[in-house]
């Protein structure tokens, strides 16, 4: 099987890595698309080869470093066994095929199984001045540390909620930046509240405690329950604006923002496939319906990892493993994959493991819960969608004349998500101001479709050739 190359796994993250370790070590040889040039996902992610900085693995990951060694090695040990390539940007998917481009060239790789491992980006909620040169999202300013060594201002200030707040805050102090202060909007009371299901994972617990603790030590302000009323500045950020818990207004200066309200899967792969989605409450968005092995409702299409919902990159890993023996059973050879698993983990144990996980994720989920109702405070000038320019009063008046009330319709009239970022960046608080101005709940706003290309692409690997051919040459590169 698959001299062809028709295993085909989407993202080398930990989910991804896993399940081609699973595959591999069944003899099955996937084919591994990531748009990353190097293998490690998010989380693990690594510097780019010469990128004239040395960072060492436990100044990168901090107490994760044995963890993203064993993920780096491993995807090195399976380069042999599997076909690897780097710098591929999947754009599109559909009947069997995935369309790619790798350094301008594209590319369709059929496939007859597709684990699509795509992982998460940040959630995004504006809030005035979001778009001011200075402000980038908490994921961009770690990643930012993580790939080119730098941080994103000189005195910075991290807003929004979620763990990856104080993460990256204690990664930028360790890294020596000035942090001015930690905003969380979540309030204290939520995350003792959620301590009771937090200890169900206590070595995970116990980091953040730490994180938290350590950087109190060292004087970084942090504030819980806070508003965030806006970001100052005329051409670059100056100052954050925000109502703390008992409701005084205050103004931290600073030249950097790192914004963001936790994580949300890519899905768009798995919408393109044909996946059936569901309206999950505790991700509280969309996303594409799987079994507890990893199975989405097509035939074929395996989803493993944060793409599939957020749990983690311990989880990732589980459920790409999980997600490659579902693929070999439906194959029909599980049994010599199961004897093959590194550690000898089976099926059933995975997904015990995976269970025990999902406990721990709902405690985050209440102790870092975005803001409720947040466009209640966005005022008509706020941009929201910045790809297309459409302000929060251009949405309230296409909604309130009765023009919209469902997602794709308000896409439709007013371009928000139809830019660059697709809905990645705006579709949470399109779909959030809508919700708020029709009074329905979220999940009965619908869904934003996804739409091929799902990132931005040249135009020529969308035309056929008679299209290019009735292009002139002179014209063809512009
Ligand atoms: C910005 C950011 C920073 C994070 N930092 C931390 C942290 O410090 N600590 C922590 O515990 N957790 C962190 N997380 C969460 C953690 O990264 C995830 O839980 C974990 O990495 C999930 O693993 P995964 O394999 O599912 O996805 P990922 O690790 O996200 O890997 C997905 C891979 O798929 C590739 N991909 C996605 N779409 C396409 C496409 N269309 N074409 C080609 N390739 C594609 C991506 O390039 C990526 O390499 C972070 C998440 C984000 C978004």
């Amino acid at each position: 099987m698959n001299s062809d190359g028709r295993v085909v796994i989407v993202g080398a993250g930990p989910a991804g890595i896993r399940a081609a370790q699973t595959l591999a070590a069944a003899g099955i040889r996937p084919t591994v698309l990531d748009e990353n040039a190097r293998w490690g996902g998010q989380i693990y992610r690594q510097p780019p080869a010469g990128s004239g900085f040395t960072r060492s693995k436990a100044a990168l990951y901090g107490f994760e470093a044995k963890k993203a060694d064993a993920v780096h090695e491993t995807m090195r040990a399976l380069l042999p066994q599997i076909d690897y390539r780097p710098d591929t940007l999947v754009w599109s998917c559909e009947d069997g095929r995935l369309d790619t481009l790798c350094n301008g060239q594209d590319a369709s790789v059929p496939f007859t199984h597709l684990i699509i491992a795509s992982g998460a980006t940040d959630r995004v909620l504006p809030v005035p001045g979001w778009t001011l040169p200075g402000v980038y999202t908490l994921g961009g300013a770690q990643v930012a540390l993580k790939a080119q060594g730098c941080a994103i201002g000189r005195r910075v200030v991290l807003a929004g909620t979620g763990p990856l707040l104080y993460l990256v805050a204690y990664q930028y102090v360790k890294a020596g930046a000035q942090i001015e202060a930690v905003l969380d909007t979540s309030a204290w009371s939520r995350q003792i509240a959620a301590v009771p299901k937090l200890i169900s994972q206590p070595s995970t617990f116990a980091k953040g405690v730490y994180y938290v603790a350590w950087l109190k030590a060292r004087g970084v302000r942090m504030m819980r329950g806070v508003t965030l009323t806006g970001i100052d500045g005329a051409q670059h950020v100056t100052g954050i604006g925000f109502k703390t818990s008992d409701g005084n207004e205050a103004v931290i200066a600073c030249d950097a923002v790192g914004l963001g309200f936790g994580l949300r899967s890519e899905t768009q792969l798995a919408d393109l496939a044909g996946c059936r989605f569901h309206f999950d409450a505790l991700n509280r968005c969309w996303l594409p319906e799987r079994d507890a092995a990893g199975r989405s409702s097509v035939p074929g299409i395996y989803l493993a990892g944060d793409g599939a919902g957020i749990a983690g990159a311990d989880a990732a890993e589980l459920a790409g493993r999980r997600a490659a023996l579902a693929l070999l059973d439906d194959l029909g050879i599980a049994q010599q994959a199961q004897a093959a698993q590194p550690g000898g983990m089976d099926a059933a144990t995975l997904e015990r493991r995976l269970q025990r996980i999902a406990v721990f994720r709902a405690g985050i989920e209440t102790a870092f819960a975005p803001p409720q109702q947040p466009a209640k405070q966005w005022p008509d000038d706020m941009t929201v969608c910045r790809c297309e320019e459409v302000d929060a009063g251009t949405l309230r008046r296409c909604i309130r004349a009765g023009e919209a009330s469902e997602i794709n319709r308000l896409k439709a009239l007013t371009r928000i998500g139809m830019g660059r970022c697709q809905g990645r960046m705006c579709g949470e608080a399109a779909s959030a101001l809508l919700s708020d101005e029709t009074g329905r709940p979220l999940e009965s706003v619908g869904r934003l479709r996804s739409q091929a290309p799902i990132k931005p692409i040249p135009i020529s690997p969308m035309l056929f050739d008679d299209d290019i051919a009735a292009i002139p040459e002179e014209a063809r590169d512009e």
